[in-house]
């Protein structure tokens, strides 16, 4: 039941019948030359699954404004095709798609970038961007209003205005990155002169009757940056100039505040954007302000309604994870939602790399049109050997389209690797969508067998077969390691570790995730306020110690943890946005990171090392915990092979070297559309 969130309201003219947005994203879709048909197929899909409003990823407003290659600009004729074909299938399937008209300024990644002043950021790579004169910031006021008066002309219902982020209007506001003598920079009146300017003239571009609303920066969490009593005078110059809406936004991209990662608190943000909204509504009290950041569900979002502050709520990445989320979710169908789980591996992380995102649990997004949905008109009987994500992305979609699917798991639950990182502080929410889709394929009639290993006897009579079988931790070959206390991360994470001090062999992705399991707090609310404490914030965790726990144990007793490195990164393998996140909050826990050493022996005190100068350390482990990779399970290959069954090997199954949750989902659902 979610009273709030479906009590209708308005965009400008436009009439929403429920107060959930599907915020931005750049999908990478844009460039594709394909005519919009991508584009097309991912909102439509969105808005058939009950999304009202959506807003485009950030669509240039000319050459220069690109973030990077894969950008393209509103005025360009291919773009406003392609988006013509993309705004019609959204009407058709009645929904309203805004246009989010952007400028990255500094964050261009390319020798085209501009900004107020000549600042670089620190990921631009000796890039400095080049300062705009007067005569150029002319012209790009009249080309913010060109992009709008495009979209119109593409038939976009709204235009979005991106000021957050540290996108340039933002980079305007900010005396760190506007160091202007002239009339577009100085105090912060001054500032605000170059983003005021252009919402007017997208206004005057689009008329009065066409929604014009601002993506503002609640906070830019930046040292030094735009103060909230300027964030409060900027949003209400906008207010006075005839905004139809506020839009929060939160976080510079060169922050060294994480705002998205699976480890931030469920709506960590939220109260930034209430204070914002406070005061907006203290002037302006029928402006909608939408709140966002780190939510997703729609639970959530209710219950940040009910705070009664923002008016409407925006989530992007769990529409990539369930295009159905806002359908599933009024209807209470709440189990079935694949639930987004804040990885950023196969969507954020990709678009920095200017690659096309999709979603790790649902490797259709993005890919609408490759993998066409439609129930079978060729039923066939397909066996899936393995209940873990690889396995679940398959079954998930052969069940949808209409086949009988078996899946057959050794253990007693489904979920494997995912059973294991959902039991990592942080990671909870891996679980739901390990739930939701055994939920998903006992609503299509799959037959999930749990505790039963398949064999090719068992899989004579199928059709084909996805063998998802995974992989097993791999034994490493150090004097000691058979000792009683030396456990594999599985067991580790299974039977849990006895108190004490504790070594880990290995320090990828695994061995950074078990000692976040062994130090971390497994409560949400004790998280957000570690992590309040970590980032010095005020009141960013909020709402997380307001609403109910997520948490599955009990926080844990502080203990020694060492994790030991031969060679190479700290997470190596972990997702660019996540990986220093994951780090400094063992370093922030006071875990031990010892890289560069060689292994000599397991005793029973530790383990001993080998530094590079030769000194050998005894490190403590009453506990040896060893993360070194993994192995493939038996693939089962041969056999089918040679009983003639048909069969697809995906996952850790079939390269267990280097396993990345993202090419396993994606080789699933491949390999349900071979067989
Ligand atoms: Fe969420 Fe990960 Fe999918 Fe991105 S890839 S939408 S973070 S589950």
């Amino acid at each position: 039941d979610l009273p709030l969130l479906t009590r209708p309201w308005r965009l400008g003219p436009l009439e929403l019948p429920h107060r959930v947005v599907m915020g931005s994203m750049h999908t990478g879709l844009e460039p594709r030359g394909d005519g919009g048909a991508a584009l097309a197929a991912f909102y439509r899909e969105r808005v058939e699954g009950g999304a009202a409003l959506a807003i485009t990823g950030g669509i240039s407003v000319n050459e220069e404004a690109r973030g990077g290659p894969d950008y393209v600009v509103m005025t360009d004729a291919a773009t406003i095709a392609a988006y013509r074909t993309a705004t019609a299938a959204v009407h058709d399937a009645g929904g309203f798609l805004s246009a989010q008209l952007f400028h990255a300024g500094r964050y261009a990644v390319g020798e085209w970038a501009v900004a107020p002043s000549p600042v670089p950021w620190r990921a631009a790579r000796g890039l400095v961007p080049r300062e705009l004169t007067g005569a150029d910031i002319e012209r790009t006021i009249a080309d913010f209003a060109a992009a709008a008066a495009a979209a119109r002309e593409a038939g976009f219902d709204a235009v979005e205005l991106m000021a957050s982020e540290g996108y340039l209007l933002n980079q305007f506001l900010s005396p760190l990155t506007n160091q202007r003598t002239d009339e577009w920079g100085g105090d912060s009146t001054a500032r605000m002169r170059f983003p005021l300017a252009v919402f007017d003239a997208v206004r005057a571009a689009v008329g009065p009757d066409f929604p014009v609303s601002v993506r503002i920066s609640a906070t830019d969490l930046m040292p030094g940056s735009t103060t909230e009593a300027e964030v409060d005078a900027f949003a209400l110059a906008l207010a006075d100039a005839g905004v139809d809406a506020l839009s929060m936004g939160v976080g510079w991209h060169e922050s060294t505040v994480p705002t998205v990662q699976a480890s931030v608190p469920h709506a960590a943000w939220i109260a930034y954007g209430e204070r914002l909204a406070d005061a907006v509504h203290a002037r302006h009290p029928e402006l909608p302000v939408i709140g966002s950041n780190r939510v997703t569900e729609l639970r959530d979002a209710e219950a940040i309604l009910a705070r009664g502050h923002v008016d409407a709520v925006a989530l992007a990445r769990p529409f990539l994870a369930d295009p159905e989320i806002v359908n599933r979710s009024l209807s209470g169908d709440f189990a079935l939602i694949n639930a987004c789980i804040g990885c950023d591996q196969a969507c954020i992380d990709r678009s920095l790399v200017f690659r096309e995102i999709s979603c790790l649990v649902n490797p259709r997004a993005g890919r609408e049109t490759e993998f066409p949905l439609g129930v079978t008109n060729a039923r066939k009987r397909v066996a899936v050997v393995g209940g873990g994500p690889a396995g679940l992305a398959a079954a998930d979609d052969l069940a949808r389209r209409g086949h009988a699917v078996t899946v057959f798991e050794a253990r007693k639950e489904l979920g494997g690797q995912f059973g294991l990182a959902a039991r990592v502080p942080g990671k909870e929410d891996y679980q739901l969508t390990v739930r939701s889709a055994a939920k998903r394929l006992a609503a299509a009639g799959a037959e999930v067998r749990l505790g039963e290993r398949a064999d090719a006897a068992s899989l004579t009579g199928f059709d084909g077969v996805v063998v998802a079988s995974g992989v097993t931790p791999r034994v490493v070959d150090i004097e000691g390691a058979q000792l009683a206390h030396v456990l594999s991360y599985e067991q580790a994470i299974r039977q849990g570790v006895p108190a004490g001090t504790v070594a880990i062999i290995g320090g990828g992705g695994i061995g950074v995730d078990l000692a976040a399991f062994l130090v971390e707090s497994h409560d949400e609310r004790t998280r957000a306020r570690v992590f309040e404490e970590r980032f010095g914030l005020d009141g960013s965790a909020e709402f997380a110690r307001s609403r109910p726990t997520r948490a599955l144990q009990q926080p844990r007793p502080g203990r020694q943890v060492t994790v030991l490195r031969r060679a190479g990164k700290f997470g190596q393998g972990v997702g660019i946005t996540s990986r220093w996140v994951n780090v400094g909050a063992l370093q922030h826990a006071g875990v031990r990171m010892l890289a560069g050493i060689d292994y000599r022996r397991i005793t029973p005190e530790g383990v001993e090392v080998v530094h590079e100068d030769g000194t050998v350390e005894l490190i403590p482990g009453e506990t040896v915990v060893v993360c070194a990779g993994q192995e493939p399970h038996e693939t089962l290959s041969e056999a089918l092979a040679a009983a003639g069954i048909r069969h697809e090997i995906v996952g850790g199954a079939r390269d267990a070297r280097s396993v990345d949750a993202v090419r396993a989902t994606s080789e699933g659902i491949a390999a349900a559309r071979l067989l």
